[in-house]
């Protein structure tokens, strides 16, 4: 068993640039390209910041009636 291996993170793969969103390189880390899978805090934070710039339409559309993105 492995009890006391931590889980891993998990990081976000962005598949634009083709590397992890919080900038670490190497293939012996986890990640997703699934936004849900991803434990890393940096990776939600930077890709929260992303889809907001990258969707100009519905951020003012979520902005101007106080919507969350999830
Ligand atoms: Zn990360």
């Amino acid at each position: 068993m492995e009890a006391l291996t931590p889980a891993p993170l998990v990081h976000y793969f962005d598949t634009h640039v083709h590397q992890i969103l919080c900038g670490l390189r190497g293939f012996d880390h986890r990640s997703t390209k699934h936004s849900r899978g991803v434990t890393c805090q940096a990776c939600v934070g930077l890709l929260g910041t992303r889809l907001a710039a990258d969707a100009p339409g519905r951020s003012d559309v979520a902005s101007a009636h106080g919507w969350k993105a999830s």
